[in-house]
């Protein structure tokens, strides 16, 4: 303790019979990784260890074969067999003096046993919570006995693998026990269903079930939902979510609480700020004597502090800013708040997970190729012949190249044509919701800026006369991208010459004038599919535009399902007054006119449109590219060895793949 004002976050907490050696607490996340690349999450995990935090979790673990979430990567504690791969991350994380928590889960009605085929199990007959047409079964008495028993005999395993923290698990509305908890869920007649009391008894049996299995070594966790943002169709936070605590206040060592479902927990900061979950959590300490964890997607140390010391939390809890950082509670401690790497709230992270591919991470490149490429987010091995390397584009890929080099020893130039840097995501941050994108940005530039070996030129735009005049022997090009205006997309693969019959205005006149509002009927036209056509029509429709969103998808901005956005997306351009029309391709087009075309029976509906803004496909700024190609005959005279491109200027993709490609074109050298 140095008497700083951060030192509040650095107190010891306990949980129980162990000791938590900070406040920093990695709540329990999925990684994609889980059962099928354990040894990719125990890297992941290991590196929180590392980077300070106190607990360690691991990702929602089936406790059974009747919970199987398949074709999720989740963790799998099935058996006694399952036991020692897990040993191996309890003592990977105790190396670094954190402790191991695990979250127990069995999904219910969420856990569609796609691979064992068992009929799946819930309180009361119900359709599973996937698409699959199958239903769960509703439990019997000797069912309610079974998954006791699997609860008890998953607790006694993750004590013998060695772990400290044991969560009972009920929440995001993908466990059993919170299914027996919901009267929506729960119809139940017998003790385990109507009343609140009845439908509390499943919680409470297997909270004590899973204390005396664990004995007095392991401190016991419960994970619960206090609020679903469903009004009075869910749980509220002032009603049955508080009598829940109330009830069991002094029962569990730790209370972790949040909200459900998955998208209400993990809000994207398009829609939130941090600490959006603190006007539901507040209620808890006051009702226990026990410490509480949350998340909010705590970045800054001065919120962090202000959560303990009004009394709202004892834990910080985070799963993202852990994802973004595993390095954020010693960088706190060490004072090193200049290098800090907040998490953006994004949710590429989560997209890992919803397509059952291990996590990647915007901000940090590293996550997910800890084990599989070795690489550490802190440590990154210097050049041993430290030559200079020229980098054109100041964009996402380009800051990160240079970040990277910098970091390896490497003299770095780096010029972009721009005013301000920060490529595409320096335009993007100035969308509605958008500004903690900027961050991708901010935390490669601060660190460049004092890097005595990187040359930063804005507005020069580089010729491959320039380039050559240079005389530096490696090129890299992260030039980005430009939208196309000519339909190319995926519903329309090649372009589309009557779209000229119109005025059309591209995404990249919108992005560069903020200011640009567009009068009269406009159409905005989404075969991105990602988040770019809905934001933009948001803007467009709160800056007085009469604004008509068309997709050839069956949903709007149908890809940030996995973003956990897609919900909100749809909602909010319905408040703003945006006309939404799906499943529906370009057929025509008249001055004043767009003719449209059912994407299933080619049937045709004309609309109003003045503009069209096509929100398709990009193409890569590769002019230099090819002009430097031309002339690679001169290169050798100018000392120039190679060029590479980088980023979108090679594939226009994610800001996240484009910083993976800054970050991993500096690790080839
Ligand atoms: P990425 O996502 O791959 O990083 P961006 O589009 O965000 O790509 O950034 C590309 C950057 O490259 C932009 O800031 C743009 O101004 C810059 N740029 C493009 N062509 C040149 C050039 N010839 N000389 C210097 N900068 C360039
Ligand atoms: Fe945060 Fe985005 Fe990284 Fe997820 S992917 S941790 S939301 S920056």
């Amino acid at each position: 303790m140095t008497g700083g004002p951060f030192d509040i976050l650095f107190e010891p907490v306990r949980i129980g019979p162990v000791t938590a050696r900070n406040r920093f607490y990695q709540v329990p996340h999925c990684s994609g990784m889980g059962h099928r690349y354990p040894e990719a999450d125990f890297a992941l995990r290991e590196m929180k260890a590392e980077g300070g935090w106190a607990v360690v979790s691991t990702q929602e673990t089936e406790i059974h074969e009747s919970a199987d979430l398949t074709p999720s990567n989740q963790g799998r504690l099935w058996a006694d067999g399952d036991l020692d791969r897990f040993r191996g991350l309890t003592e990977r994380i105790h190396a670094h003096g954190s402790l191991a928590a695990i979250q127990l889960a069995h999904g219910g009605l969420h856990a569609a046993n796609r691979l064992t085929r068992i009929a799946p199990y819930a309180p009361s007959h119900a359709l599973v919570d996937a698409d699959d047409p199958i239903q769960a079964r509703a439990m019997d008495r000797e069912d309610i006995r079974a998954f006791r028993r699997w609860h008890r005999d998953a607790a006694v395993r993750a004590r013998q693998a060695g772990f400290d923290i044991i969560y009972v698990y009920a929440g995001h509305d993908m466990t059993l026990l919170q299914h027996f908890l919901l009267a929506r869920h729960n119809h139940r007649s017998d003790e385990y269903g109507g009343s609140f009391e009845n439908r509390l008894r499943l919680f409470r049996e297997v909270i004590d079930d899973t204390r005396e299995a664990i004995g007095d070594r392991c401190a016991l966790a419960v994970r619960l939902a206090v609020d679903e943002l469903m009004g009075p169709d869910g749980l509220r936070h002032d009603h049955e979510g508080q009598d829940i605590v109330a009830a069991l206040a002094e029962v569990p060592d730790l209370w972790d609480v949040n909200l459900s479902d998955w998208s209400n927990d993990s809000q994207t900061s398009r829609f939130s700020q941090e600490g959006y979950q603190e006007a539901y959590v507040r209620f808890v300490k006051p009702l226990t004597t026990r410490p509480v964890v949350g998340v909010g997607r705590f970045t800054s140390p001065d919120t962090m502090v202000r959560m303990v010391r009004q009394g709202v939390l004892d834990l910080i809890g985070a799963a993202r800013p852990s994802i973004a950082d595993p390095f954020l509670p010693n960088k706190i401690r060490d004072g090193q708040l200049d290098s800090l790497r907040e998490c953006i709230g994004c949710n590429i992270c989560v997209s890992g997970d919803n397509l059952a591919t291990p996590m990647r991470c915007t901000q940090n490149p590293t996550l997910g190729e800890e084990a599989r490429r070795g690489w550490h987010p802190e440590r990154i091995p210097p050049l041993a012949r430290a030559e200079p390397v020229l980098i054109v584009g100041g964009g996402p890929a380009g800051l990160e190249a240079a970040h990277a080099l910098v970091r390896r020893g490497a003299p770095v130039v780096l010029a972009d044509a721009a005013a301000e840097w920060g490529g595409r995501v320096a335009r993007e941050a100035r969308l509605p919701g958008l500004a903690a994108w900027g961050r991708v940005r901010d935390h490669r530039l601060q660190a460049l800026r004092v890097a005595p070996q990187a040359e930063l030129y804005l507005q020069s735009r580089l010729t491959s006369a320039d380039v050559l005049a240079y005389g530096i022997g490696k090129v890299v090009l992260a030039t980005g991208a430009r939208w196309r205006t000519d339909g190319v997309g995926r519903a329309h693969r090649s372009p589309l010459p009557f779209l000229a019959t119109g005025r059309t205005v591209s995404v990249d006149d919108l992005l560069d004038a903020p200011a640009l509002a567009l009068a009269g009927e406009v159409v905005v036209f989404d075969d991105d599919r990602y988040y770019m056509a809905g934001v933009l029509a948001e803007r467009l429709a709160a800056a007085g535009a009469s604004v008509t969103y068309v997709t050839p998808a069956p949903l709007v901005a149908a890809w940030t399902v996995n973003t956990l956005e897609q919900a909100r997306i749809h909602r909010r351009l319905v408040e703003v007054g945006v006309r939404l029309v799906l499943s529906a391709r370009l057929a025509d087009r008249g001055p004043d006119s767009l003719t449209l075309a059912c994407v299933h029976t080619g049937r045709t509906q004309t609309i109003p449109c003045d503009t069209l803004v096509p929100v398709t496909a990009r193409l890569p700024v590769d002019g230099l590219w090819h002009d430097l190609s031309a002339q690679r005959e001169a290169w050798a005279d100018h000392g120039l060895s190679s060029v590479e491109r980088i980023g979108d200027s090679l594939a226009p993709g994610t800001l996240a793949a484009a910083v993976h490609a800054g970050h991993a074109f500096a690790r080839s050298l």
